[in-house]
């Protein structure tokens, strides 16, 4: 009872419930937002640094209230995944990213790509597999042009697990890119058992690159590691012409950022595509 006087620990247990009250409120809309359709998902193309001919694209969830206000994802998808939310909503991304995949084949877009990202929490999940096997069937998506992305906190899973996961994964045809390569811990020796496809240099070393000469050291790490396991390399958050150039230098093939485009809608996409496919 004493405690409780005290102002200290009185402040601190009412921030306490002041969090997780905020913190059920989101979930509560969250919820509501998925079920109005409030959420959808913009498109960031990737490019080929030699020809900057188009590869592909990176679906990216958008949450838009009715007043017209944007919620962050960095926002949102803690408590998605929090709250369990993530696996239905995940669901979602990658059959909606399928159809978007179906449809710019249609348009002629055959060698295009989409890249999908997956939480730690979604793939975990002991359907995972099933549910991506499922959602490949519905939308009669080609396996080939879909890419996963996982983080390295995936990666750091248990071994065996993980393994025997991205072996499943593989069965399906799908590929699987580690995202913001280089900010994690992952051992490398370990990176060299897994069965990934790609690694995605991280922002943070992308911006570095023109900053100083020690600046690209990692970036250029990361493109000779990937050139070496034989993996396809895009770097991120590209945002001007001397970053695309030195990556390109370094031998980095693949690039999104805001300097090829930011993330648009569907219809953008396709307009973007239009104007610069060969
Ligand atoms: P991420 O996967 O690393 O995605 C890249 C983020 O960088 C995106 O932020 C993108 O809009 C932003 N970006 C792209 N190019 C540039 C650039 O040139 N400069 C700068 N400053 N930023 C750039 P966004 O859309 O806010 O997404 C944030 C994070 O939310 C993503 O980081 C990803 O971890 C997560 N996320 C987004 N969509 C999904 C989803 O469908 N499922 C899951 N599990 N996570 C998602
Ligand atoms: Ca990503
Ligand atoms: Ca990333
Ligand atoms: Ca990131």
């Amino acid at each position: 009872a004493k405690a409780h006087q005290r102002g200290g620990h009185f402040t601190f247990s009412r921030a306490m419930g002041a969090e997780m009250r905020e913190r059920v409120r989101m979930m509560h809309a969250l919820r509501a937002a998925f079920a109005n359709k409030e959420l959808t998902l913009a498109y960031q193309p990737q490019v080929n640094l030699a020809t900057r001919q188009p590869m592909g694209a990176e679906a990216l969830l958008r949450w838009q209230r009715p007043d017209g206000s944007f919620v962050p994802p960095d926002r949102f998808i803690p408590i998605a995944e929090y709250s369990g939310l993530i696996i239905e909503i995940g669901q979602w991304v990658i059959e909606t990213a399928c159809a978007e995949l179906v449809r710019l084949r249609a348009l002629g877009h055959r060698a295009f790509t989409m890249s999908v990202n997956v939480s730690q929490v979604q793939f975990r999940h002991p359907y995972f597999v099933d549910m991506l096997r499922g959602a490949l069937a519905r939308t009669q998506a080609p396996p080939e042009y879909l890419h996963l992305e996982i983080t390295e906190s995936v990666a750091m899973e248990e071994p065996d697990t993980l393994i025997r996961m991205l072996a499943q994964i593989k069965e399906t045809g799908v590929s699987i890119a580690i995202d913001d390569f280089g900010t994690g811990f992952s051992s490398l020796s370990y990176l060299q058992r897994l069965q990934v496809d790609c690694l995605k240099i991280d922002r943070a070393f992308v911006s570095e690159i023109t900053e100083s000469a020690r600046g690209s050291s990692i970036a250029e790490m990361v493109v000779q590691l990937g050139r070496n396991l034989g993996l396809s390399i895009v770097a991120e958050g590209v945002e001007d012409e001397r970053q695309a150039q030195v990556l390109e230098a370094l031998g980095c093939p693949y690039a999104q950022g805001y300097l090829f485009s930011r993330p648009i809608t569907p219809q953008q996409l396709a307009e973007w595509l239009a104007t610069h496919n060969a």
